[in-house]
């Protein structure tokens, strides 16, 4: 089978822009995604900050349901899965998708960061009974006059905080230090919902108690609550990339997004490292034709095109 001109792993907002720039530029591309296209920006309550969010704003799924048009639109072909593997040999990439290798020319790899574990005691019952998680919309209940806690002080913790209370949920945030770090805006927004912001709260345990948890805080004190989200920071996660495609980075492997650039987490950017690893993408040389080494020629015609 031929090979794709561009794997693209992750189908985040940054590999959404990836597969558009290359899809627009005529490429065979395949993008894989694990979870749900639109990535970690599907939990955002309010975006403010990206070109389709409009005057307001406007929800992450909104701009995600947007991009997925886009995406049919360009007929980009879409597998899920998660892809556990990429290698290179013979000079072609291969990516492992669901026990299946595709073969590609170029990959981009946009698969965004995981949310930094909380590791307390006690935590990994209360995450195992879905009782504690780390997007508010991975509890399993109605959050209607639930009280729930969001253990982080940034503004993923404010913006989760915000959906929970305008599901009516009482959502009260429970922040290390004391101040949130999150833009004046959405502080406002989060009191004007009726979220609750507790400072000085350091978790060290959590219990279960009947349908009740218990978060443990530093100096004996706790806090009783229904359900809690975790939201206290992201991390990088474990490498898919085989040392040998390791030596191929940026020649012909890319990384895009979050993960390419974790001290600026926001949407747009994403997006805009995904367009931009797409066209750096399109520069490497492709296989010629004429030969079936696989050695390859990079013609004028192919630079005009990605253009
Ligand atoms: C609650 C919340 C609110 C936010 N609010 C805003 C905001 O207001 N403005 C803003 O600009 N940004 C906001 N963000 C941040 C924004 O969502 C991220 O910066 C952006 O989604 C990063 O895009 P990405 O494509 O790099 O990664 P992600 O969105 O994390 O997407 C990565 C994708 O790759 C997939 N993946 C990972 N590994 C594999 C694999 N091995 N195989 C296949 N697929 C894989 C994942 O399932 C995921 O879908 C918010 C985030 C959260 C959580």
């Amino acid at each position: 089978m031929k090979p794709y001109d561009l794997i693209i792993i992750g189908g985040g907002p940054a590999g959404i822009g990836a597969a558009l720039q290359a899809g627009r530029t005529g490429r065979k591309v395949l993008l894989a995604e694990k979870g749900n296209l639109g990535g970690r920006l599907n939990h955002a309550f309010l975006v403010k900050n990206f070109p389709m969010a409009g005057t307001n704003g406007c929800s992450g799924k909104t701009i995600v349901r947007k991009l997925v048009k886009q995406l049919k639109a360009l007929d980009i072909a879409v597998i899920h899965g998660a892809c556990q593997a990429i290698d290179h040999k013979d000079g072609c990439f291969i990516s492992l998708v669901n026990g299946r290798s595709y073969n590609s020319r170029a990959v981009i790899l946009a698969g965004g960061l995981e949310p930094k574990k909380l590791i307390v005691p006690g935590a990994g019952e209360a995450f195992e009974q879905k009782r504690l998680v780390y997007y508010w919309d991975d509890l399993m209940c109605p959050q209607k006059n639930k009280s729930i806690a969001v253990i982080g002080g940034g503004e993923v913790a404010l913006d989760q905080a915000c959906s929970l209370a305008a599901k009516g949920a009482m959502a009260t945030v429970l922040v290390r230090g004391g101040k949130v770090k999150a833009y004046p805006g959405l502080i406002k927004l989060a009191e004007d919902l009726g979220v609750k912001i507790k400072y000085g709260f350091i978790i060290d345990r959590i219990s279960l108690n009947g349908p009740e948890l218990v978060l443990h805080v530093s100096g004996n004190r706790e806090l009783k609550c229904d359900r809690a989200v975790v939201a206290i920071g992201s991390s990088i996660p474990r490498t898919i990339i085989s040392d040998q495609a390791k030596k191929f980075m940026k020649k012909g492997l890319y990384l895009a997004g979050d993960l390419a650039d974790k001290n600026n987490k926001q949407a747009a950017i994403a997006f805009g490292s995904g367009v931009k690893a797409a066209m750096v993408a399109d520069f490497t040389p492709y296989p010629s034709p004429n030969t079936s080494t696989g050695s390859a020629t990079l013609g004028e015609g192919e630079v005009k095109r990605s253009k």
